[in-house]
């Protein structure tokens, strides 16, 4: 199974840390055991002194695709979730500087909580989908998917030009802005469509 994200999706998350406006998606991936699921809890690991957290609507990938076109992209995926994609921005912000890869700020164990996935013909529609995260109680970051640069069916597309895509893949849709520290102790509620889905403490 793999993971890929979307990096610099919308407009103000772009801007709050001041990176580029990308002219295609910025992609990477994680591995497996980056994965959090069940709404256990992320301990905090020794490599970061400044993890982040990045709200997003996850992908699942629903069937074997490659090349696929994004007129067709909507057929390849059927269920929708929240993730969390935890970075280690100090790394990041060193390897970025260095113009190397981010791995080992995105991909490092724990750092994708996930929640349950939901059929997506329960929502209304999917380019007017409107996510959030609190912590402690606190909201935090607040998204609607009509914000982003490149909707699901371009990603889906994107992505399958240089990945097969196989049925049990995610794509992690990149975050809007309001990203911020995450210490000990610190409990995060991910939202969507005002639904509480994700729940995961830091230890
Ligand atoms: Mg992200």
């Amino acid at each position: 199974m793999k993971i890929f994200a979307v990096g610099r999706n919308y407009v103000e998350h772009i801007e709050e840390l001041n990176n580029q406006r990308p002219e295609e998606p910025v992609i990477f991936s994680k591995p497996e055991t980056a994965l959090i699921r069940k709404n256990l809890p992320f301990f905090y690991p020794e490599i970061s002194q400044d993890i982040h957290h990045e709200i997003e609507i996850v992908l699942r990938i629903s069937k074997h695709g490659k090349n696929i076109q994004e007129k067709f992209a909507h057929k390849y995926y059927d269920q929708i979730g929240l993730g969390i994609d935890f970075t280690a921005r100090d790394l990041q912000q060193k390897l970025k500087e260095k113009g190397l890869p981010w791995d080992l700020a995105k991909g490092f164990d724990g750092s994708a909580p996930i929640s349950e996935f939901f059929s997506i013909n329960q929502f209304n529609d999917l380019n007017d989908l409107n996510f959030s995260l609190n912590v402690n109680g606190e909201t935090r970051q607040k998204g609607n998917t009509s914000l982003m640069l490149f909707n699901f069916n371009y990603i889906v597309s994107f992505v399958s030009k240089y990945f097969t895509l196989k049925k049990g893949d995610y794509i992690y849709t990149g975050t809007p802005k309001g990203v911020g520290p995450v210490v000990i102790g610190d409990t995060l509620e991910g939202y969507l469509e005002n639904e509480k889905v994700l729940h995961v403490d830091v230890k």
